[in-house]
């Protein structure tokens, strides 16, 4: 007998009949003579709608209530899909992550889990039920609901995976495994077998929706054997795992990231510190900078430019604006009309060609850049939102379709 946990995400569980055929899947895996944990998301746009009604209320709500309200989602999905498996005569259970106990710190909307009690879970499965926990949800030291970040419910899925040594977690979706970008931008996309934990790492942080980035990171640390495949069709899906085959074109994957925005700090003084009174600064509420880049100015001045989360943007001006007069800088010009393209492949890092062929794409399409940055599995370019999509297609093109 072996321990499976199933997670299915908002378009698997969106209405009646899509729940009673992801039933039928969990049926199938219980009746096979496995235990079951199954996780899920909120019903199609759920959070989206729920993140719409706050906004009708309030601008600037805070972010303890905003968990009370998003986490409601996901309790309703598995109420309804344990109601779909008693219907089919099956043992079950629905539980929210209150009463598994899924220990989270308090950073609310962006949580991470800290640990999971096993008591209510282990008894549940002792007596043969499949049990349904709500994803993306946790509570924190107070007992107050918080939330994982948006896309969160795979992160709970392997989390359990990992806190109960699952022998699987599956990662049911709405599309049939981890391509070589995502498939709705370019069809002829190509699925992987496998992928590497490194790889799909990166690709999630840069913007592959597939799997939440923290999910991938938890599967590494724990070494959860983790699958990606479609809720629709039954068909093998993606392996993600520690070693894969390298295939000759080097690169795993391109990803896309339109959640950005650019900020520059215009005419700082260039004396030492000064970067680092900055990033401390924005640091200290919490707001995470991804590519970073300096420019000397005229007149012994530099300019800083640097990338944050679009939601961040507000907060980030305010707070800089602020300290205007303790970090000396003239002005700051934001940009949230920005996307970012990476190229994702472990065969990278001993490839200097990669960075070169990603530029040609670019210019054969006569796509500008703005920043660019590396690390050692991944190039990425910051570019116009506009052209984000153009510059998937042209990338994916040169280093899949040409030989
Ligand atoms: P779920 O609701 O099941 O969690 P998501 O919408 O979060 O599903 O993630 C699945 C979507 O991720 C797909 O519909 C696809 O458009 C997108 N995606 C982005 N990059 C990739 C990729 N490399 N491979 C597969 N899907 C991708
Ligand atoms: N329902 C949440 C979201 O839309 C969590 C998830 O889908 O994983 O972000
Ligand atoms: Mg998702």
């Amino acid at each position: 007998m072996s321990l499976i946990v199933q997670k299915f995400g908002g378009s698997s569980v969106r209405d009646a009949q899509r729940i009673k055929g992801v039933a039928a899947i969990i049926a199938e895996t219980y009746l096979g003579g496995n235990d079951v944990i199954v996780v899920l998301s909120a019903q199609g746009d759920t959070t989206d709608d729920l993140l719409a009604k706050a906004e009708e209320i309030n601008d600037h709500p805070s972010k303890r209530e905003m968990d009370m309200l998003l986490s409601a989602g996901e309790q309703v999905s598995v109420a309804l899909c344990a109601m779909a498996l008693e219907s089919m005569g099956l043992p079950c259970v629905s539980l929210t992550a209150w009463q598994v106990g899924i220990h989270t710190n308090s950073v609310h909307r962006e949580a991470r889990i800290k640990n999971i009690d096993s008591e209510r879970i282990r008894m549940e499965l002792d007596q043969h039920r499949i049990v349904l926990v709500a994803g993306f949800q946790g509570i924190d030291r107070k007992g107050d609901i918080t939330t994982l970040g948006r896309g969160g419910s795979d992160t709970s899925a392997v989390a359990l995976a990992a806190a109960f040594r699952a022998d699987l977690c599956q990662i049911y979706t709405d599309v049939d495994g981890i391509y070589t970008t995502d498939p709705r931008i370019v069809p002829n996309a190509r699925k992987l077998k496998e992928i590497s934990y490194d790889e799909m790492l990166e690709l999630a942080s840069q913007g592959a929706q597939v799997l939440h980035n923290r999910s991938v990171e938890l599967a590494k640390k724990f070494r959860v054997d983790l699958e990606v495949l479609s809720s629709l069709e039954r068909k093998p899906g993606t392996k993600v795992k520690e070693v894969t085959k390298v295939e000759k074109t080097n690169i795993a994957g391109v990803a896309k990231d339109v959640t950005l925005a650019r900020v520059a700090l215009v005419g700082l003084q260039h004396n030492p510190g000064v970067a680092f009174q900055v990033f401390d600064l924005l640091g200290k509420h919490g707001i995470n900078v991804d590519i970073i880049l300096q420019s000397i100015g005229r007149e012994d001045t530099k300019d800083i430019s640097f990338t944050i989360h679009r939601k961040d943007l507000e907060e980030c001006e305010h707070i800089l604006n602020e300290h205007k007069e303790t970090l000396k800088f003239d002005h700051i010009e934001t940009d949230s009309g920005i996307g970012k393209v990476s190229v994702v492949g472990v065969g990278l890092m001993n490839n200097c060609g990669v960075a070169a062929k990603m530029f040609e794409a670019l210019y054969e399409a006569g796509i500008n850049i703005q920043m660019i940055n590396t690390s050692e599995i991944r190039v990425s370019v910051l570019l116009d939102e506009e052209d984000v999509n153009l510059a998937v297609r042209a990338i994916h093109a040169k280093f899949f379709d040409e030989v």
